[in-house]
């Protein structure tokens, strides 16, 4: 059977040269088949993942058949990982198929776990059918959520074994971004002193997604800036619904701000600020609460990076390389005054706030402080807050006439919980809050479902003894996380049972 013809184009990143990528044969997988297709997300790109071209695309991404014409690519890039410069690292086991031109602009197609390239170092280029599972599932949860991510097309699975702590077997997932391009790309041309390559890469990013910096004095500023800005909106998304991403190495943030490279991630359960989702993270460095710092300590390194380009090459006088550190640090500060400002925004949306007074951001921070003090469920308590009346005891459902009873019943400190109730409903009623009105816009940003650990792990669970359903269930589930899910679906928005031991995830998958 020849290769099908292939229903992308060659990249244009690959056009950048043999500095930038390399061309790499994918490891055929042998049988595969299809667990997930994402077939809204197939139609954007005009794909039909279920029509008679199926099982060719089918090989295509199980990359099992490709076209020498325009060899898949893997990408270099280098980072900083838990804080220290880790050297060259790059697409190990990613390899970059192709682009489609979309209304939305080109969107790159890239398989994750098709076997070694020049950049897989000790790695064998394979990815496991469980870290799979959690990269697809993760990647459309937030995008459902309507927050910035890499996509995923679709998951194949097959039966060829990899070896990790256990002998697991190979999937394949096929992501999709308009770029996968890191602050690492930057850092890498820079670290090795090709100041060339390192200008070629910022025109040719400037060019193609930052296009309104080119009017810019500084086009390389003007890009540095937006980045700081998009990735800023990003972590106010991320902080805002109890997103721990596990693995913020600078080789795992992406340049347009999307959320990149799944790993060790989780939802909050509980609310607790230190929360470590990953269990290589012994320092406790990508802690939930830490995550806004430590993108702007990622932020610092891409425009360090960026230094040669702005008059700080090393050839540079004194004064020229100042002056371009000053333009930089200029850049990145937008990121420390967009940041507050847009989780605050998000803040009051999920308070249910329409105007905005001084004393929001207390109000969030002492309900965020409950929450944390008596062990509360994120998710679950922002969802049912939206429950609450503005005027106690006037709610038609005698059994809990005020909304106030799930909370009351689930504090310790009774007397704190009902002071901040009542500071909320002053609130609410100076505002002249309408409780049906408020209630509906609070569940269109307060989740009834996130992805929780414990319900990945049951869909890996059978899907691991060969079974699909509840993979398909819970990915089903999980394209609707605002609309109040109906009582057969109402165990997807539960805390795991008590219980469970929490599920430990490490960066080895
Ligand atoms: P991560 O910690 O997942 O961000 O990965 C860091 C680096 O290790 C990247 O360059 C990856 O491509 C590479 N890598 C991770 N897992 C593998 C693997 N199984 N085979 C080859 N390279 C890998
Ligand atoms: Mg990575
Ligand atoms: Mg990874």
């Amino acid at each position: 059977v020849p290769p099908p013809r292939p229903p992308w184009q060659a990249a244009a990143y690959a056009g950048l040269g043999p500095a930038f990528a390399a061309p790499v044969a994918p490891h055929p997988v042998g049988p595969a088949r299809w667990l997930l297709r994402n077939a809204p997300l197939a139609a954007e790109l005009g794909l039909d993942l279920h029509g008679p071209e199926a099982p060719g695309l089918l090989e295509l991404l199980a990359g099992n058949a490709w076209r020498p014409q325009t060899p898949p690519q893997a990408t270099v890039y280098s980072g900083h990982q838990f804080g220290a410069w880790a050297g060259q690292l790059g697409d190990g086991r990613a390899l970059l198929l192709g682009e489609v031109a979309t209304a939305a602009g080109p969107q790159e197609i890239q398989l994750k776990g098709a076997g070694p390239t020049p950049y897989s170092r000790r790695g064998d280029g394979r990815a496991v059918l469980r870290s799979s599972i959690r990269e697809y599932l993760a990647s459309e949860a937030l995008h459902a959520l309507g927050i910035p991510t890499t996509r995923a097309l679709a998951l194949v699975g097959s039966a060829l074994p990899v070896r990790r702590e256990t002998l697991e077997t190979a999937a394949i997932v096929t992501r999709v971004a308009p770029s996968f391009l890191r602050f690492g790309h930057f850092e890498h041309f820079c670290h090795h002193g090709h100041h060339a390559e390192l200008a070629e890469l910022a025109d040719w990013t400037i060019r193609r997604f930052f296009p309104a910096a080119q009017e810019a004095g500084q086009p390389v500023l003007a890009m540095l800036a937006e980045v700081s800005r998009r990735t800023a909106e990003l972590l106010a998304d991320w902080q805002a619904v109890g997103f721990c991403h596990g693995v913020m190495n600078s080789d795992n943030m992406s340049l347009l701000g999307l959320t990149l490279d799944y790993g060790p991630y989780g939802f909050l359960d509980r609310f607790d600020p230190g929360h470590i989702c990953n269990h290589s993270d012994h320092q406790g460095r990508y802690a939930f609460a830490r995550q806004p710092s430590i993108a702007g300590w990622n932020l610092q390194a891409l425009a360090t990076a960026l230094l040669p380009l702005v008059g700080g090459g090393p050839s540079a006088r004194e004064a020229e390389r100042e002056a371009a550190v000053e333009g930089l640090l200029d850049a990145i500060e937008t990121y420390r005054q967009t940041f507050p400002t847009a989780l605050l925004h998000r803040l009051r949306a999920k308070l249910g706030l329409r105007t905005t007074q001084p004393e929001d951001a207390a109000l969030a921070d002492d309900w965020l402080a409950l929450l944390a003090a008596e062990r509360l469920d994120h998710t679950q308590s922002w969802r049912r807050l939206a429950r609450l009346r503005s005027q106690p005891g006037e709610g038609t459902d005698p059994a809990d006439p005020a909304g106030e009873r799930w909370l009351r019943d689930h504090v310790i400190d009774r007397p704190r919980a009902d002071a901040w109730l009542a500071r909320y409903r002053a609130r609410l009623q100076a505002e002249g809050s309408v409780d049906a009105e408020r209630a509906a816009r609070m569940r269109a940003v307060n989740p009834a479902i996130v992805l929780r650990n414990h319900l990945a792990q049951a869909a890996i669970a059978e899907a691991e003894r060969g079974g699909l359903d509840e993979l398909q269930r819970l990915a089903q589930v999980l394209t609707r996380p605002y609309d109040e899910p109906a009582a057969a679906l109402a165990h997807y928005a539960e805390p795991p049972p008590a219980d469970l031991p929490p599920l430990e995830v490490s960066c080895s998958s």
